[in-house]
């Protein structure tokens, strides 16, 4: 048994600095996506109209964008909350914080991008 041990010391070594590793990097990720800020441009008809730090909104509110379209936006995230669009595909979306999901309406031209801002990127290498 003491053999066995001495001969595969190196291989527990090995895997346990790889579990660790792994954990470490696990939490890294967690804790910067976490942290992520994000910012949404609206755009109508291709023309960008409003820019909204998400970030620094604290309580739900409601945006007037124009006669047809209202907007909610709340810390990190924001959704269409009434549209006269057909479909009503924008507003059963609901709400939206990642820029991997934006938010169109192709009935009004309204295309809400999110983007992560910068400073993430110094979280992350920081
Ligand atoms: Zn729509």
């Amino acid at each position: 048994m003491k053999k066995y041990l001495k001969s595969h010391l190196l291989d527990f070594i090995i895997i346990g600095s790889l579990l660790i590793l792994t954990l470490l990097s696990l939490i890294i990720i967690e804790s910067v996506s976490s942290k992520k800020s994000v910012k949404a441009e609206i755009y109508l008809k291709g023309e960008l109209v409003l820019t909204i730090d998400l970030d620094k909104e604290s309580t739900e509110r409601e945006i007037i964008l124009n006669d047809d379209i209202k907007l909610m936006v709340k810390k990190g995230a924001i959704k269409v909350l009434e549209n006269n669009c057909p479909t009503g595909f924008c507003i059963s979306q609901g709400y939206s914080s990642s820029p991997a999901r934006p938010i169109i309406c192709a009935y009004h031209g309204l295309y809400i991008k999110l983007i992560s801002r910068a400073s993430d990127i110094d979280v992350v290498a920081g």
